[in-house]
């Protein structure tokens, strides 16, 4: 197959990747000669196509949009969206915009050409390689869990599994189920298991639980007064951190009410049963869920070699430092205040584009 060439490609088709898609169409950008979005998924939503059933965006629709367009109303309780109407408002913003994604396509290597800096990039994909003025990674960390090393971690007779990998709270009824971590996913994983099963919930640090009515809007709002002293020199107000983790949803906060959000501090090894603690105590246990988080899917940028500062890429703004040709959108803050939220992300992807 020929090498097709294209001004910006921009890797992976969730709402990052859509969201730049959405700028550079706007920008008058051409679709495929002039930008093309490839995505290993066989189909559209990103990671919100792969999260459990159960789960609830932490905003409810009009704090959890994309640029453009609004995601519909969600007539549910009190207004937090389940994966399937966020995945549904991805497939129709995609569609509704035109934008050109090719799936499936996965992206196994971004180099150099001929070590040319002024040239392309060559991109290697499983449909043949492109060469791209410019690349765009939005490839997110759903395809990367993150799961801790605790001894005896091999031996446990019971099932073990990443949250990435939690389908729904009815094969543990009736069991005894451990659930690590103390972010969001642990907060709503625990909150269903806990009515059907018999948990306990170990953090690394006590949990930090937001007030009731602080939801994703509250958070947004944060980062952006955060982003507006850090860059008027002002005094760095902690951002979200400073606030708390765990947004209550109604299922969350349904467990609270039940008493099941008690927090246990980290075990210090797991056994064939369950798990231990230094002072001797133990749990029995069927299951362990990791909601242990996630890295960021960078795998096909390693032949660029690229140098990592502060525990991540190295970026000014999107932009790798080693490698001008190269931007990066999604993934964490390090990439834009928000940037790896769905109301957050069209910021970081109009700038970028507006840079380009
Ligand atoms: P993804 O959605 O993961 O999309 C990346 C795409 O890139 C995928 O389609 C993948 O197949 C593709 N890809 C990966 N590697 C390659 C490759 N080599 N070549 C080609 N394609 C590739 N955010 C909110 O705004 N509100 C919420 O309520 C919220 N709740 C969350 C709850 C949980 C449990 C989690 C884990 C996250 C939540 N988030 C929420 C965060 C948000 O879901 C993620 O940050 C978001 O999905 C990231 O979008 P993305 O486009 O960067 O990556």
């Amino acid at each position: 197959m020929s090498t097709r060439q294209v001004d910006v490609l921009v890797v992976g088709g969730g709402q990052a990747g859509l969201a730049v898609g959405y700028y550079l169409r706007r920008a008058g950008y051409r679709p495929e000669d002039q930008y093309v979005l490839l995505d290993a998924a066989d189909r559209p939503g990103g990671a919100w196509a792969r999260m459990w059933p159960s789960l609830r965006a932490f905003s409810p629709p009009e704090y959890s949009s994309l640029p453009g367009w609004r995601m519909p109303a969600w007539g549910g309780d009190p207004g937090f969206p389940p994966a399937a109407h966020v995945r549904d408002y991805l497939t129709a913003y995609e569609r509704r915009y035109e934008l050109p994604v090719h799936r499936p396509v996965r992206v196994r290597t971004v180099r150099r050409e001929n070590d040319d800096p002024a040239g392309p990039l060559r991109v290697s994909t499983t449909d043949g390689d492109y060469l791209a003025g410019v690349v765009v990674s939005c490839t997110g960390t759903w395809s990367r869990p993150f799961v801790p090393t605790y001894p005896g971690q091999g031996d446990f007779a019971g099932r073990q599994l990443h949250a990435a990998e939690y389908t729904g709270p009815q094969e543990y009824a009736g069991g005894r189920v451990v659930v690590v971590g103390g972010g969001n996913s642990a907060a709503q994983v625990l909150a269903e298991v806990s009515a059907v099963a018999s948990t306990t919930w170990v953090t690394q640090r006590p949990p930090k639980f937001l007030p009731d009515d602080v939801d994703g809007r509250a958070l947004f709002m944060v980062a952006t007064a955060r982003r507006r002293a850090l860059e008027s020199g002002g005094t760095d107000t902690g951002g979200v951190a400073a606030l708390g983790d765990i947004v209550m949803v109604p299922v969350v906060r349904e467990a609270r009410e039940r008493g099941a959000l008690r927090a246990e501090p980290m075990f210090e090894r797991v056994t064939r049963d369950g798990v231990a603690w230094a002072d001797g105590r133990e749990q029995a246990a069927d299951a362990i869920i990791w909601c242990t988080g996630f890295r960021p899917e960078l795998r096909h940028l390693a032949p660029l070699g690229l140098r990592y500062a502060d525990g991540h890429l190295a970026v000014l703004g999107t932009q790798a430092v080693d490698e001008p040709r190269l931007h990066l959108v999604g993934y964490g803050d390090w990439t834009g205040p928000a940037s790896a939220t769905l109301i957050g992300v069209g910021r970081t992807a109009r700038d970028l584009v507006a840079s380009l």
